[in-house]
């Protein structure tokens, strides 16, 4: 019989569905490390030689791209059934809400309305944990976007406000969670819906994990990138990627809506700050430098977290350029101390309906929860390993053009990762913009082709209706 460790090489691994989440580099013994590879991606290596008393039974297990782990549903359903409600596109709810912080600084410092950073700081102060694992810069004492961005364990309020902002950068778990193993106490986790999912598994197998962790704190996800799209960032703005010192993803425009927000980079030549939407391959939608992971991924609100924190992409709400949560509460201890703060004005927040918390991410849902059929019918057409997820493989997609969008978009999204390590390679950053550009010039006129259709079909609807 195949090992469990040798399973997960042969499925997830070897077929790119590897996140470099980490769980699997947690047990002791484990065979795996995590390293990153030449797209700038984090992904676990096997070692192959043999090690005496390795456990074989679960790696499979607590993987969270792996057909034998049980799903968001089955995992969720343990928590929070019995306290919440369920919608099918978020998944269980309790408090929905929208907002921001508004005592201190968490707003100006966060990448929205700073409840992030607050969550996990008010669980700390209020002591309902000992410790926080968020991510934070290594050297965040001497610049707070100083590179790498890794998973940090703080234990005081000032630690834990250096971790704002969305790094959308490669991390992992591993090293962060045998920490927790090592030293006693209460934790808090923050984390992409993946990475809560394997630490969700992980506590199915470690005692000590399910006792120490207390809450995890969920992000909405889009999807994660590598460390490449920092790069390619950087470089357009004339900063070479050997030279990236510091990367803020999300600076606030005082002129612009929250979507509009810039880039900033250092280098030894100084600071750039440029508005994202001037750089080459920053258009989320198009996927570029995404792991392919997320393409087979359908979780957006981290169903398996006790809280999840998004933007509020919603047009109520857009305007404000300091920006805006979405706040899903599953975990009652958690809707306490939000209920509590928002009765003493720290935060400034409104009830809002579950259907318009699922608005605010219509397009990521869309991708996440529909497509993905299509996505997993073109991967077994090709004979592909696929993992087993809750939406089955689906030979359509309506409207059928939707098809050829999510063909582009995995063109894209591999063409990205090829074209600029050959870019770093040669030292020539056009070698991935002249690639790329056909390409993404196909996605805008499929992408405008298929507003148009959208605007003379709601444009047809209203007309019948008002008809009458
Ligand atoms: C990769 C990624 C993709 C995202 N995609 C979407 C999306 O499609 N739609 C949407 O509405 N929101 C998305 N978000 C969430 C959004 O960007 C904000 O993080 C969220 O709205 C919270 O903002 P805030 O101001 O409340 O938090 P802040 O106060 O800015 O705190 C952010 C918290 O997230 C932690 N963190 C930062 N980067 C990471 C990371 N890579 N992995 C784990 N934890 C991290 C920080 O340590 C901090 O605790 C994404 C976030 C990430 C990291
Ligand atoms: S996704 Fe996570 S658990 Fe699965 S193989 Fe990769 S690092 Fe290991």
């Amino acid at each position: 019989m195949i090992n469990s460790h040798q399973a997960l090489s042969d499925t997830v691994i070897s077929n790119g569905y590897c996140v470099g989440c980490g769980a699997c580099a947690v047990p002791e013994q484990s065979p795996f490390k995590i390293l990153m590879d030449s797209y700038g991606q984090y992904r676990a290596h096997m070692d192959d030689s043999p090690v005496f008393g390795r456990t074989d039974s679960s790696y499979e297990e607590l993987c969270p791209f792996s057909s034998s782990a049980p799903n968001e549903d089955d995992i969720a359903k343990q928590y929070y059934a019995e306290t919440c409600e369920h919608h099918p596109q978020a998944g269980y709810y309790k408090g929905v809400y929208v907002g921001h912080v508004a005592e201190d600084e968490f707003r100006t410092r966060g990448s929205s309305g700073g409840m992030g950073t607050w969550v996990l700081h008010e669980l700390l102060d209020k002591k309902r944990v000992d410790y926080v694992i968020h991510v934070r810069s290594e050297t965040a004492d001497k610049d707070l976007n100083n590179i790498p961005f890794k998973y940090q364990v703080s234990r005081t309020l000032d630690e834990v406000r250096l971790g704002g902002k969305s790094r959308y950068y490669p991390i992992e778990l591993s090293q962060v969670l045998k920490t927790v193993r090592d030293q006693p106490g209460r934790y808090a986790v923050v984390g992409v819906p993946c990475f809560i999912k394997s630490v969700r598994l992980l506590q199915a197998q470690d005692p000590i994990l399910a006792e120490r962790i207390k809450y995890c704190v969920g992000l909405v996800c889009g999807h994660l990138k590598s460390a490449h799209y920092a790069e390619s960032l950087a470089w357009q703005m004339g900063i070479p990627p050997s030279e990236l010192e510091a990367i803020d993803f999300r600076i606030k425009d005082p002129s612009q809506p929250a979507n509009r927000y810039s880039t900033y980079a250092k280098g030894p030549s100084g600071e750039k700050v440029v508005p994202t939407n001037n750089l080459f391959g920053a258009d989320w939608g198009a996927g570029t430098f995404k792991y392919k992971a997320c393409d087979f991924c359908d979780d957006v609100f981290a169903e398996t977290a006790d809280v999840v924190l998004g933007d509020a992409w919603l047009p109520e709400y857009v305007q404000d350029s300091d920006g805006t949560n979405v706040v899903i509460t599953r975990n009652s201890d958690i809707q306490l101390l939000i209920e509590n703060a928002r009765n003493d004005g720290r935060l400034a927040l409104d009830d809002l309906s579950i259907e318009k918390a699922v608005q605010s991410q219509d397009a990521g849902l869309r991708h996440r929860k529909i497509s993905i059929g299509y996505r997993l019918h073109c991967e077994k057409e090709a004979n592909a390993w696929v993992p087993t997820k809750r939406t089955k493989p689906s030979r359509t997609l309506n409207p059928r053009h939707e098809m050829k969008r999510q063909r582009l978009r995995t063109e894209l999204r591999d063409l990205s990762h090829k074209s600029f390590l050959v870019a770093k390679k040669t030292g020539d950053l056009s070698v991935y913009t002249t690639a790329m550009t056909p390409v993404y010039n196909r996605y805008l006129i499929q992408k405008r082709s298929f507003l148009r259709r959208t605007y003379f079909l709601v444009k047809k609807t209203l007309k019948a209706m008002i008809g009458r």
